[in-house]
């Protein structure tokens, strides 16, 4: 699964969760952008550090030890400093986010990653291994899935049209970038 498909499942998530816990309370934008950004973090961290530069996918970012380090230390932050733009439960969405996106990895996600350091180190899958993804069905299906959850509830929400712009400028830079990477590396290790 890519960056798409993780953010849909993850608002798949949120809607079915905030449903069922129905609380007028919950900002619920900024929930879904949390979780959005929370299911985009082990790659984000994992794929310009781990794939390009020691040659492992999913890294460190896709361990439960590293969310769960990565979550105590942030919340003694900011319970310590308490910052005025955190709001309570910030962390924990983050969090939900990173652990939605393991669940969308797990089919091909080794469970020595996953249990890091427990079960064994990293496998190693080549630098450029990550880039091929598109070329699975699953991929291409799970990325269309998120643009569309994505379109859904920006239609259910009203959403203003810079809300549209910021997502499609978003959306576009990353597959540029994604083509990009791809077209270059395609060239040096494929
Ligand atoms: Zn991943």
């Amino acid at each position: 699964m890519y960056l798409l498909g993780h953010i849909g499942s993850a608002l798949i998530c949120y809607i079915m969760i905030s449903y069922i816990f129905e609380n007028d309370n919950w900002d619920h934008k900024r929930n879904q952008i949390l979780i959005s950004i929370g299911a985009i973090l082990p790659d984000l961290l994992d794929k310009p550090i781990g794939a390009l530069i020691f040659g492992i996918g999913r890294w460190i970012g896709h361990s439960i030890l590293f969310q769960l380090t990565f979550y105590i230390i942030v919340k003694i932050v900011v319970l310590k400093y308490k910052p005025s733009f955190y709001k309570k439960y910030d962390i924990e969405i983050l969090l939900t986010g990173a652990i939605i996106h393991l669940i969308g990895d797990l089919p091909g996600l080794p469970l020595e990653t996953i249990f890091w350091p427990m079960l064994g180190g990293f496998e190693i899958s080549g630098n450029s291994s990550f880039l091929l993804g598109y070329q699975n069905i699953e991929t291409i299906i799970t990325e269309i899935g998120g643009v569309l959850v994505i379109t859904i509830l920006g239609i259910t929400q009203k959403w203003r049209i810079n809300s549209w712009k910021i997502v499609f400028v978003l959306i576009a830079f990353y597959e540029l970038l994604f083509l990009m990477l791809y077209t270059f590396f395609i060239g040096i290790y494929l």
